[in-house]
């Protein structure tokens, strides 16, 4: 109501700020206080989504997915959180988090014999820090873990940025020799430009899940999807699909020969002992 009555008054900047703006904004800094908090506590969680290969049925391994819920700021999704935190800089810590968590459960699935792969987000400004390759080797190694088990997810912007930037294409190349793979993730929603193909050790790309859910809608659309995934096979990169919801869906993309899919039509995002349950029934 006050910034109603500035407006009508001729206002001066700040009634430029609607009523919705002071929402997203007190929104905002609720979640980058509670934040500090849960990453203090550890109050954040990790869930897994399986991978599946199309021709083969195997689980080839799974996309770990941050969760966030707070007592104050509720359920804040990862569309939500993790844009604030590559802003105001908390992304690094969630990024160790999410990097611990991950290699201290792969730990124990080797322990215990449960051969798994492991997918980890990864934002460029965390890899801006010098020390990324290192935070992930280290964590590794204090758990006794094959570098070859983990697979880094970066975006098409994240490509494109990072072939400028020789800290990152270093790093990259570093962690790829130590045996992690790279994984272009949301393939299809950014620029055509393929020049970092050339210079980032990229091995699979995942096709962006709304152009995935798009699939069954146009013809085109098909042979858009079609053209990606042979894009994809003749550079030798692994193709998955995300997203993939429904039967209709799956079946296209086995026509297509994509190499593999993930979505909730063969498991949601769970937690590690509901997928050790999901793999004894699957
Ligand atoms: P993404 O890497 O593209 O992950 C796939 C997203 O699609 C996940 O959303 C997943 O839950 C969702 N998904 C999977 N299958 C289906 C399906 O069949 N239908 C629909 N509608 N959605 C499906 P989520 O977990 O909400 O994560 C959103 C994005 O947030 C991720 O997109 C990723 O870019 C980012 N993110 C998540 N965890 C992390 C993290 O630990 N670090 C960083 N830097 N980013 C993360
Ligand atoms: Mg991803
Ligand atoms: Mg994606
Ligand atoms: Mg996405």
């Amino acid at each position: 109501a006050t910034i109603k009555k500035i407006k009508e008054r001729g206002g001066s900047a700040i009634s430029a700020l609607t009523a919705d703006d002071h929402e997203r904004l007190n929104r905002k800094a609720l979640i980058e206080r509670r934040l500090i908090h849960a990453l203090d506590k550890k109050n954040l969680e990790v869930l897994y989504q399986p991978q599946i290969n199309l021709k083969t049925g195997d689980v080839e391994g799974v996309e770990a997915l941050v969760r966030w819920q707070d007592t104050e700021a509720g359920i804040v999704s990862p569309d939500e959180l993790i844009p604030i935190a590559e802003e105001n800089g908390m992304i690094h810590e969630i990024g160790k988090f999410v990097i611990e968590t991950v290699c201290r459960q792969l730990k124990d699935w080797t322990s215990r014999n449960i051969p798994m792969n492991v997918s980890i987000n990864s934002s460029i400004r965390e890899f801006r820090d010098k020390d990324m390759a290192r935070l992930f080797m280290e964590h590794l190694t204090i758990n006794g873990c094959d570098a070859n088990r983990l697979t880094i997810e970066i975006t098409e912007k994240f490509a494109l940025e990072a072939e400028a930037e020789h800290s990152i294409v270093r790093q990259m190349k570093q962690l790829n020799q130590k045996g992690i793979s790279f994984s272009l993730d949301d393939f299809g929603t950014g620029y055509a430009s393929f020049r970092y193909m050339l210079l980032l050790p990229i091995s699979s790309l995942k096709i962006d899940k709304d152009i995935i859910q798009s699939i069954t809608q146009q013809e085109k659309m098909q042979k858009l999807i079609n053209g990606m995934i042979q894009f994809g096979k003749s550079l030798d990169l692994q193709v998955v699909a995300e997203g993939v919801e429904t039967k209709e869906q799956l079946e296209l993309l086995r026509v297509m020969d994509c190499d593999s899919i993930q979505g909730y039509i063969t498991g949601h995002p769970m937690t590690a002992n509901e997928l050790e349950t999901w793999l004894k029934h699957s």
